[in-house]
């Protein structure tokens, strides 16, 4: 700023004496002003070299306090000033003052998660990244059920191996057909959509009477719209002005199609890490609740240990806690069946139906599914319930969150059938064994919230600040590739966005003025409003996690960026 005053001051100065004695006079201050900040620099580093001989004691400071964690409550930890070390700057001004721990109204910061922990990997038998589960089953009672919500979904990339017309066509649409079909059948049938990018071109493609199924579902709640953005959006490579412009652009196709839905919960179960400026944009946004999954498996192993896989999400900035969003974690390798069930995925797999028929994939743990029938119920019910049971013992309430999908699933009305068959026989058996002190349901993910709620209140759960990167999902491998990989593409997208902005500033500036009545010719509003929204979405599926990130296979991310690019 003060150089672009400077040259516009030169550029109108006639007097060339003068104009070089004003030149020596601003070069003159600039060498005093940097030579005082070298000197702040100095007394900065002075400073810092004193306290890295303390950081060891801080380091284990922040293990003890890790270890203390278990099972102190917010309102416990309120107190405790010991977590939060306050490093006042050395600068002269001493206006500064720098963190270097969390907030004092969290339980911890994340950072103190990794500075604690040892990353070792050790086997953790049947949960390899774990660590063996016991319970106790007089822990339910008649009065005190385990409370089971089975939330079918279906994972679906606008771009990964296939390209997003591709997948709606051959795939998604037969999904959201299939699933329609299916919760008609049974009104305790749930099912949740994440992508509006891809129910947008289905209600474009739609008939009406399958639109009026699909608003008829939303109302009654069989149906929820989650997250509600127009991709499931990468984290860590997207500017934060395209999350939030895809998430408006999802929202904006919810408002402007249905009306009255409003999202409560969000489900982000594939980006590679979480950063707490989505939380903060999802929280900003009127969403209660999140749902995440792909966190570094030793962070997972570490939080499941102490029953901190719920929790509520706080900026590092915030000193009320204003910002606070309920987050669930889910504690295993993946989010498909075989790791959503309990610990052991060679016996989830096994409730995977899907993966009982010849033309799909069977289970890579060596045993089959089995369908259910009226002579293994008994056994097969018993063997589900027990990993239910051990992954109940990770979180703090009796309501257990149970994902049931994978990857584009229902895409065929058998494969549909399959599923609710045999669950439906495996619930019936499980709820009339009132010694099992179970009850298991379908529900939606802000179903199972809710039921969460009622257990306990949210001041009963700890709350982090900080964010979830690098992910790790097994050993050493991080994944940190993808925050460079296809530079060329990264670029264009920031260049692209920019564009972006600028024409939404520059068309909100120009119809002001016509509305104004300051421009009288002709203002296509509507066509160039039309346009922006294209450019919006077309932006907006780049910033899916296999996007932006570059994990898409070539002719994908071509498609991307032919988009985007698209005049
Ligand atoms: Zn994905």
């Amino acid at each position: 700023m003060v150089i672009v005053l400077y040259t516009m001051l030169e550029s109108i100065h006639t007097d060339r004496d003068e104009q070089k004695k004003l030149k020596e006079q601003w070069i003159n201050q600039r060498l005093d002003s940097l030579e005082d900040s070298i000197q702040d620099l100095d007394k900065e580093i002075k400073y810092a070299r004193q306290k890295q001989n303390e950081k060891l004691t801080s380091t284990q400071q922040s293990k003890l306090l890790f270890e203390n964690l278990t099972e102190k409550t917010v309102s416990q930890l309120t107190d405790n000033k010991t977590q939060t070390i306050l490093f006042k700057s050395n600068n002269s001004n001493n206006q500064c003052i720098w963190r270097t721990s969390s907030p004092m109204n969290t339980t911890f910061d994340t950072r103190q998660l990794y500075d604690s922990l040892p990353f070792d990997n050790p086997d953790g038998g049947v949960w390899i990244q774990g660590f063996d589960i016991q319970y106790n089953a007089s822990q339910w009672t008649s009065n005190n059920k385990l409370k089971i919500i089975l939330m079918p979904h279906s994972h679906c990339d606008p771009g990964w191996l296939a390209t997003y017309e591709q997948y709606f066509f051959h795939v998604v649409r037969p999904i959201i057909n299939v699933m329609l079909g299916k919760l008609s059948e049974n009104s305790k049938y749930k099912f949740v959509w994440a992508e509006m990018s891809f129910l947008s071109l289905w209600w474009n493609h739609a008939k009406n009477d399958q639109r009026e199924l699909l608003k008829k579902f939303l109302n009654n709640k069989q149906l929820e719209i989650v997250t509600g953005g127009w991709v499931m959006n990468d984290e860590a490579n997207t500017h934060y002005f395209s999350m939030l412009d895809q998430l408006i652009e999802g929202h904006q196709f919810i408002e402007n199609t249905f009306g009255n839905i409003t999202v409560q919960s969000s489900w982000a179960n594939d980006p590679f890490g979480y950063s707490p400026t989505m939380a903060y944009l999802l929280q900003g946004s009127g969403i209660h609740y999140m749902a995440i999954q792909r966190i570094h498996y030793h962070i997972k192993k570490a939080l499941a240990k102490t029953k901190q896989l719920e929790f509520l999400w706080q900026q590092t900035w915030d000193r009320t806690v204003s910002t606070r969003i309920f987050t669930h974690i889910l504690p295993f390798y993946g989010y498909d069946i075989p790791h959503t069930c309990g610990p052991d995925p060679k016996i989830c797999c096994q409730f995977d139906f899907r993966r009982g028929v010849n033309s799909f994939t069977g289970c890579s743990w060596g045993i089959n599914p089995v369908f259910i029938n009226d002579s293994n119920t008994h056994e097969r019910a018993e063997l589900l319930l027990d990993q239910y049971r051990k992954k109940a013992q990770l979180y703090r309430t009796n309501v257990l969150f149970i994902p049931l999908g994978d990857d584009f699933r229902y895409r065929l009305k058998y494969e549909a059938k399959l599923q609710f068959d045999n669950y439906d026989k495996l619930f019936t058996y499980m709820n009339q064994r009132t010694d099992w002190n179970v009850q298991i349901q379908y529900g939606t993910l802000s179903d199972y919230f809710e039921q969460i709620l009622q257990e306990k209140s949210l001041t009963e759960f700890p709350s982090y600040a900080g964010d979830f990167f690098t992910y790790a999902d097994r050993a050493d491998n991080y994944w940190s590739g993808y925050y460079t990989s296809r530079a060329f593409f990264k670029r264009m997208n920031r260049i692209a966005e920019s564009y972006l902005r600028a024409t939404e500033i520059l068309f909100s500036l120009a119809h002001a003025q016509v509305l104004e009545g300051k421009i009288v010719s002709y203002f296509p509003k509507d066509d160039l409003f039309t346009k922006l929204i294209i450019a919006r979405q077309n932006l907006g599926i780049f910033q899916h996690h296999d996007g932006i990130t570059g994990t898409a296979r070539d002719h994908v991310v071509d498609d991307f960026g032919q988009k985007y690019c698209k005049k």
